[in-house]
């Protein structure tokens, strides 16, 4: 898709030309694109005006082309309409041409999460759940406004979790639908496939109201034309845009005449995609990473450390936030901008195959176990460096798009680790930073890495590198000068033709007012049940990533050790641990989940009673609301990861403890909050029998320690704060690039 917006006076020529191509195919999706929404897909059949205005294009030798998200069985009573149209069902996963029904070729296992949302939907008045074959969407259109919330936000954690464990799928919000699909069953493949049919210089017109027909825009070409139908306030690959189903139909009406007509037509009735489209917008920030966060109105929202840090200062600064969109679509990258819910938003899907080989084999199974010091885990393959060396100088390619040569850039974690280098051979000038989020390895760990030069060489395109802790940055600056030549430190800084990057430490914070225990004590919550079972024994709580970094297993080693050398405990206390799922494609995490599962199992074997189960283990994730409270009814908090950047689930169980009889912090010394949080009873998560006896003093702990402990914690743990840490980042970057001429 072209990068200029249409110009005024073009569009009467642009839509000329599509009209008279001699190859022209027009892909109409139909619910809410040709037809108004009826409640139900029964009762949306297909007028006589709409399939006369499909006739008439087919007559006048246009292919029609109806891509739809209903299943077969609501296409098959509309086929005899129209008959020359090629039809697909169920955003392409099957498609009617040639007499038939065409399969669709990749297999679902979609009945789990069916199941699971239809007992959800049964017990919502109204709620509907439609299955395909490749995809399971629940519909709320017709539940009373009053019941959405609850209903939307059941069927979204569901939906989130079970995808967690199922990358092959993905998640859609539609017009009051959630749905999830396998990614082969995208609109996207019927374009593919119709171009296929067609001649080189066929045009394609699509139109389309809803994030499935995105997929077609994306898959379209410059001399293309993508048409949403509805306001233009919203993310899109759309070029034009008619207001509604009527527009859809006057824009078809108008090219069936435009084909044949002797003269010039009058102007088309669509408009040009100012918003999205018109000339470059130039933000003065960029924010980088990876994937974007997932904000919005409510749905799918997103309420991490990282978005609330963020947040404000993308917005006061009129700022963008570049990342992907967690899609993956055919090659070629186009950015999609998203400028409503804060932070604005622009971001792109992965070309083939980045999701295996930057996503999750160069950054997951080189970079992090490699950052946080577990060579024994790193695998090294070219073909993935080579990956992560075009995805960095894409990122680059797209930040330079949305920022003046002199805006700032900031750069978010291991994943983009060459973009700054990229950026800068692109001419980029202003100031750009780079914080990482993960711990550095001590220098001969680091140096496994086959390109740990190349690295340091594009770090120093840097004027500001920020870490969590003293000891991350050291480890950099240690390392970094061996086998750069003409680099050298001083003291924070590394120096190189004159020209310096500084090196910062910046412990990253939490927002501590949702976690505070409120005044008048926590009101009766979905914890009631938890509390029930408990029956007055001492909770120990575990919460995090289901992640090798964060040391599960040895945890619950620990734990048995606790109740094999300490009987006394036995029937005293239970362990709930709250496993949030987490890269379930990489196969050392399907590994981990199998092993902590069983070690659940063993545990609860050895030690359980019919009254009494030793461990709980939830593999799930909880909003901040339910575990603050959680955090609260703990005796004992175990933050005991082998390494972790920072963790803020330390200091969010610091943040929820009541003043006057606070819990314990059991907390890993190989966590960078230790360095912070040092009033915390600090562990060795690798000596099991160590962290065991460290187990039996928390619980034991008096009052007073108790007491006296967490007041010196609590201040480490609610400052800085998420977003003071943002602003500190921000402007040490400015100083440091101010001084940049006159470093060295
Ligand atoms: N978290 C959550 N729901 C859960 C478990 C964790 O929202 O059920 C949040 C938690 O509140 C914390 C974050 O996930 O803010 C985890 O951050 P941390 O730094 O501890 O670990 P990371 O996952 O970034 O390695």
């Amino acid at each position: 898709m072209s990068e200029a917006a249409p110009v005024a006076s073009d569009i009467p020529t642009t839509w000329f030309r599509l009209a008279r191509a001699p190859a022209l195919a027009v892909l109409v999706d139909l619910d809410g694109t040709l037809l108004p929404f009826a409640p139900t897909v029964e009762e949306a059949g297909l007028d006589d005006a709409a399939a006369g205005v499909l006739r008439g294009l087919a007559a006048v030798g246009a292919h029609v082309v109806v891509v739809s998200g209903r299943p077969r069985a609501a296409i098959d009573p509309l086929r005899d309409a129209v008959p020359a149209a090629w039809w697909f069902a169920e955003h392409g996963a099957w498609r009617h041409t040639d007499g038939r029904w065409q399969a669709p070729t990749v297999a679902a296992e979609l009945g789990d999460l069916a199941r699971r949302l239809a007992s959800l939907a049964e017990r919502v008045p109204g709620a509907r759940l439609e299955q395909k074959s490749l995809a399971v969407g629940l519909h709320w259109r017709r539940v009373a406004e009053a019941d959405r919330p609850a209903l939307i936000a059941g069927a979204e954690q569901l939906v989130d979790e079970w995808l967690e464990a199922q990358p092959a799928f993905e998640r859609l919000d539609g017009a009051a639908v959630l749905e999830v699909r396998h990614r082969a069953a995208h609109k996207g493949t019927a374009v593919a496939w119709v171009r296929a049919r067609l001649p080189a210089d066929a045009r394609l017109i699509a139109l389309g109201d809803d994030a499935t027909d995105e997929d077609t825009f994306a898959a379209l070409t410059d001399d293309d034309a993508a048409v949403l139908v509805g306001a233009p306030d919203r993310r899109s690959h759309a070029d034009w845009w008619v207001p509604d189903p009527d527009g859809a139909r006057a824009l078809l009406r108008w090219l069936v005449e435009a084909r044949v007509a002797p003269g010039p037509p009058p102007p088309a009735p669509v408009r040009p995609w100012t918003r999205a489209r018109a000339a470059r917008p130039q933000h003065p920030l960029v924010i980088m990473s990876n994937r974007t966060p997932t904000v919005g109105s409510g749905r799918g929202k997103e309420v991490g450390g990282l978005v609330s840090a963020l947040t404000p200062i993308v917005e006061r600064t009129g700022g963008v936030w570049l990342g992907w969109s967690g899609a993956e679509r055919a090659p070629g990258l186009a950015l999609a901008f998203d400028p409503e819910p804060p932070p604005a938003l622009a971001t792109f899907d992965y070309p083939p195959g980045w999701r295996e080989a930057f996503y999750g084999g160069f950054c997951n199974q080189s970079l992090w176990p490699l950052l946080h010091g577990f060579p024994g885990r790193v695998r090294y393959v070219d073909e993935e460096w080579t990956t992560y060396v075009t995805a960095n100088a894409a990122y680059a390619r797209l930040a330079a798009r949305l920022t003046p040569p002199t805006g700032t850039v900031w750069i978010h974690d291991y994943h983009l680790l060459l973009a700054a280098a990229a950026l800068r051979q692109l001419g980029h000038a202003g100031p750009i930073g780079l914080f990482l989020h993960v711990p550095f390895p001590p220098r001969d760990v680091w140096e496994t890495l086959p390109w740990h030069r190349e690295v340091i060489d594009a770090l120093l395109a840097c004027d500001l590198i920020g870490f969590h802790t003293r000891r991350w940055a050291d480890n950099f600056l240690a390392a970094a000068p061996h086998g750069v030549a003409g680099l050298r430190r001083d003291g924070d800084r590394l120096v190189r033709d004159g020209r310096a990057t500084t090196v910062g430490v910046f412990p990253i914070g939490i927002e501590p007012a949702g976690f505070r225990p409120p005044p008048a004590g926590d009101p009766a919550d979905d914890l009631d049940g938890l509390r029930a079972l408990l029956a007055g024994r001492k909770l120990v709580l575990g919460v995090d990533r289901l992640d090798y970094s964060k040391g599960i297993p040895e945890r619950l080693e620990a734990f048995r050790r606790l109740l094999q050398l300490f009987p006394a405990w036995r029937r005293q206390v239970s362990f709930v641990q709250v496993s949030v799922p987490s890269r379930a494609e990489v196969p050392e995490y399907a590994e981990l989940r199998r092993r902590v599962e069983e070690l659940v199992g063993r545990i609860n074997g050895e030690f359980g009673e019919a009254d009494w189960v030793p461990v709980r283990y939830l593999y799930r994730s909880y909003p901040p609301a339910v575990l603050a409270p959680l955090y609260r009814l703990a005796a004992v908090g175990m933050v005991t990861p082998l390494r972790d950047g920072m963790n803020l689930v330390a200091k969010e169980f610091v943040a929820a403890q009541r003043d006057d009889d606070p819990g314990v912090l059991l907390l890993s010394r190989f966590a960078g909050a230790a360095e912070a949080l040092d009033a915390a009873l600090l562990t060795n998560p690798y000596h099991v029998d160590g962290v065991a006896a460290d187990l039996d003093r928390a619980l034991r702990m008096e009052l007073d320690e108790r007491r006296a402990r967490h007041a010196r914690l609590i201040t480490a743990a609610t400052s800085p704060t998420a977003t003071s840490w943002a602003d500190d980042f921000l402007a040490r970057l400015a100083e440091v690039a101010a001084g940049r001429s006159t470093s060295g």
